[in-house]
Order: structure tokens, then sequence, then C-alpha cells
């Protein structure tokens, strides 16, 4: 494994999102004094937190999946996640609402899932999730070891005996196709593939090794931190403190200064300069890259293709409104194949939507004031290199066509119940300077997936090293607390 020249005494972290501060916690356990400059005023970066009027929102993931990456970085300084955080498994995992008016909920215990799966869709398909549970985890534990959890320098380092076997498991075919080697009922083809979207694309053109994700999401157990998600970011960036590591909110990077190819210090927003042996940048990748001069800039984020964005509506409501929903609710619309050609493709927005709404006080009340329900509803959209919409306009009547789009899928009375509301759309991301107005980084297409992504170290800088969901492994909160670990293995060796 290549590693970072030069001393590695002092490192310097630029972003506390998951990816920073796990790198942090990382490196400080390995014994090296860390700063963590954080421009934003909390720790946590996408899983941040928006205060409306008595109620708290989580601004970006919702689906906590792999606990124990958390508990290994806490663990690098000693810490258990225990002291820090309170976490709640969800059960059912998701809810599941078809437009027959069907609905699945997801166990993630497997016999429990196959008498869920038998009650809705017989015997047949029962016998079918259980061979699916067993084939993912497999893939599961074949992928991770030599594929996600480990730096990479060459593809020709991919060429183990695991990589036969994840050839032979059909890990490099397309996932709609092998999902549809489990089931016929497209409802469960629905419930075991959408999650193809969080890697930025359709389960058409998704590789079926991805299918991982749909083990960590119906298989291994979906989780909730009391207090929000943005609880963890703010437990991480605590037990960094507390071991020594100065983390400075409100504190943004400028510039780095070079000496060579060396960086010697980094400048902030206020012209403070901090010298550094090495830097960890956690940035999302263009930005990251315009920390550096011209001539060291990699031109490479221009040619990647992003992830379709999102909407995210958030309502804060009083009274009774939400029927027949669990925590985690997906509202799929008669469309599918067609809605991903929407998305990615066609650059419009979703004819026949399918949404997730996450009412997050169905686990923790004390989200919202006494008597009230928050909500958060994610809209898949284009992003903004291929949508055509002007969401500087079309905002508030979007906000009013998914209002709407939810009554009839059984919200009746949230509109009249809304007490607060926030919505965040493309335009919002790209102000926060991430890439094409998507949260969501790079699609995890073939050539933009492990050894064809932008690796953690770029050329032409010595002891420069990236984390967070621009780099390897990729997008996602499981993948970003590695990829922190990745990085400061970069640098520790
Ligand atoms: C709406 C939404 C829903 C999601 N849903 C899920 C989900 O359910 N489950 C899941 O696992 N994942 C989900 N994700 C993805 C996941 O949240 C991200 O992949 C992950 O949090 C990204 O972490 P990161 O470390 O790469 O970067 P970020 O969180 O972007 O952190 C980067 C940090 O760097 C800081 N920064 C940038 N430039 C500078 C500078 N110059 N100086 C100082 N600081 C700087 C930023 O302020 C930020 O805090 C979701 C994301 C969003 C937005």
């Amino acid at each position: 494994m290549r590693t970072v020249a030069g001393k590695t005494d002092h490192v310097v972290v630029i972003g506390a999102g998951l990816g920073g501060l796990s790198a942090a916690l990382h490196l400080r356990g390995a014994g090296r004094s860390v700063t963590v400059l954080e421009r934003a005023d909390r720790p946590g970066g996408r899983a941040g937190r928006l205060e409306l009027d008595g109620f708290r929102f989580d601004t970006g993931p919702t689906v906590l999946t792999m606990p124990h990456l958390i508990d290994d970085a806490l663990a690098a300084v000693g810490e258990r996640r225990e002291e820090w955080l309170t976490l709640h498994r969800l059960d059912p995992a998701y809810r599941a609402h078809y437009a027959d008016g069907s609905t699945l909920d997801v166990h993630c215990e497997p016999q429990r899932m196959a008498a869920e799966v038998e009650r809705l869709c017989g015997p047949r398909e029962a016998q079918g999730y259980l061979r699916f549970a067993a084939f993912t985890e497999a893939l599961y534990r074949t992928s991770m070891r030599d594929f996600i959890d480990r730096n990479v320098d060459s593809p020709l380092d991919l060429v183990r005996l695991n990589l036969v076997r994840l050839v032979a498991m059909g890990g490099f075919r397309r996932m709609a196709p092998k999902v549809g080697q489990f089931f016929t009922d497209e409802r469960l083809r629905r419930i075991f593939s959408f999650q193809a979207l969080y890697v930025g694309l359709s389960p058409q053109q998704a590789l079926a090794l991805y299918l991982i994700v749909s083990y960590m999401d119906t298989v291994a157990g979906v989780y909730f931190p009391e207090g929000g998600m943005h609880s963890i970011g703010v437990a991480m960036a605590g037990a960094a403190a507390k071991h020594g590591v100065d983390v400075r909110l409100g504190t943004g990077a400028e510039h780095l200064e070079l000496r060579g190819d060396q960086v010697v210090a980094v400048v902030t927003s206020t012209g403070e300069r901090i010298p550094a042996d090495a830097v960890v940048v956690n940035a999302d990748l263009p930005a990251a890259y315009d920390l550096l001069p011209e001539r060291l800039r990699p031109a490479r984020p221009g040619r990647l293709r992003a992830a379709p964005s999102c909407v995210l509506l958030h309502l804060g409501t009083r009274g009774e409104t939400s029927h027949h929903t669990a925590h985690h609710n997906l509202h799929f619309g008669t469309a599918w194949r067609q809605i991903f050609t929407e998305l990615i493709d066609d650059g419009q927005l979703m004819s026949d939507p399918s949404l997730l709404v996450t009412q997050p006080t169905r686990t923790d009340p004390a989200l919202a004031p006494d008597g009230g329900s928050t909500f958060y509803v994610l809209a898949p959209v284009p992003n903004l290199a291929v949508g055509r919409q002007d969401w500087s306009t079309l905002a508030p009547a979007y906000q009013e066509r998914l209002l709407a789009t939810l009554e009839e899928r059984g919200y009746a009375g949230l509109g009249a119940s809304v007490r607060t509301s926030r919505i965040i759309t493309p335009l919002d991301w790209q102000r926060d300077g991430l890439v094409s107005g998507t949260p969501f980084s790079f699609a995890h297409s073939f050539g933009q997936t492990g050894p064809f992504r932008p690796p953690n170290l770029l050329p032409g800088v010595a002891n420069l090293v990236l984390a967070g969901c621009g780099t390897v492994p990729g997008v996602g909160v499981p993948m970003v607390l590695i990829s922190g670990r990745l990085a400061a293995q970069r640098i520790t060796g």
C-alpha cells in the first residue's frame, strides 16, 4: 500500500463530515496530533441539523446501517459507542406501500421476513427471499474485505480468489436480472432493488455487486440514534475532542500552501496559517481540488457522471396525521423502469413518483414539541447536469405537488396539519458546493467504482489524502466511515 511521503506528526483534516471525523479518530488513535477545520458551525456535514419552530430535522441521511463502523471509529481512541449514542434497531426497517394498496414490512430477521413475504406473495416467493438473503450475505462477505475495506493501488491488486468468486456469483452482471432470479412478484423486485438509486443508478444499470446495499438495508438491520442522525457526527466530534483533537468549527480552509509537491500549511478563511505534515481533505471533490494551486488540480471531476439529486421536504406537524406508517416508508407509484429513465437520462421529474417518507418522531418523539411529528420526504429528482428544472421558481409548486401526492397515498389531512416546513432543492445542494447539485456525489457505474473511482491519493501532491463520498469506496454513511479509515491508513501505514 502506498502511503504519503515525509513526516506525519501533525495532520490537518479539512471537513468534519463523517468521513473526515472517521479519519481524525483513526489518526488520533494512531498517535498523530490532529486538527479538524470545519467551515460550518456544526460537525456531521451532510448529516446535519435543521431547527424550525421547535422541530428538529435531520438534513441528510436517515437510514443508518452497519453501526459497527461507528464503534470502530470510536474504539480507535478507546471510546465505546454506548457512552455516546443510544441506537434503536428499527422494526420494521421499512414499510413498503404499493400502488395496488398492499403493504410489506421489511424485517431484518430472515425467518420473520420470509413469513411476511409469504403473507403477501405466497410460499414460493418466501423461499426465494431466503435464498436472496443468503446470497446477499455471501456477496457482502466476499466483497467487503478485498474490494471495499481496502486501499488499492492498481486494478491488478484486485486479482484475488474473491474476484473469481464474485464473478462466479454474478456480481458483475446487472442488478435487476439478478434480483429476478429470486423473485417473480414485481413488488418484491422493487423493494430489494430500489437501493440501486442509493448508488446513483437504476436497477437495470447497477452492478449486481451493489446488492450489498440491499443486504445492509433489508437483511443486516436499520438503526436510528436517539436525537437523530446528526447525533452521530456530534458524538464522533465529541470523542475526538475528548482525546485531544483540536476540532475548530466555523473555520473554513481557504487554500493549501505547498513547497514543491508537499503541502506545508493550510490557510484558513481568516488568514490563519496552520502548519501541517499531512492533510486529509473531506470536502466534496471539486471543492477539494479548488484548495490546490491551479497547476495541481486534476481535470477529471467534470467528466465524471453525477448521481441523481433529490428534493427534501421537511414538515413539522401537529395532530394525528399518519395512518399506517412506520419510521421509514417507501411509497411506490405504478411506474418503475420509466422513472429511472426520466430521472437519469431525460432530466425530467418522475411522472409517477416513488418517495421515501421518514417519520423520525415515531422512534424519538422528543424531536418535535409535545403532540407534534416530523416528516422527512425525499423525492429523487434529476441533478443539475441533466435536469431542466428552474428550482428558483419551481420549488413552491413542487412542494404543493408533493403534499397532494402524499394526501393521495394515505396521509389524509397532512397539508392541514403542517405547522412549519422547508423545501431543499438541487439549487441548495449546489450552493453547498456539491457537484452537479446532488448530495449523492458520483454515480457508482462500473467506470466510477473501485479502482476507477477518484483515488484517495492525488497525483502530484505527496502528502494529501481524500476522504468522503467522492473518493473510495463511495457514497453513504458506512462507505464514508470506511473512507476515513482508509485515508488514515494512507498516512499511518
Ligand atoms: C438527503 C440525503 C439523504 C441521504 N440518505 C442516506 C441514508 O439514508 N443512508 C446513508 O448511509 N447515506 C445517506 N446519504 C449519504 C451520506 O449522508 C453521505 O454520503 C455522507 O454523509 C457524506 O459524508 P462525507 O464525509 O463524504 O462528506 P460531507 O458530509 O459533505 O462532509 C464534508 C464536510 O466538509 C466541510 N467543508 C467543505 N469545504 C470545506 C472547507 N474549505 N473548509 C472546511 N470545511 C469544509 C463541509 O462543511 C462538510 O461538513 C444521504 C445524503 C443526503 C444529503
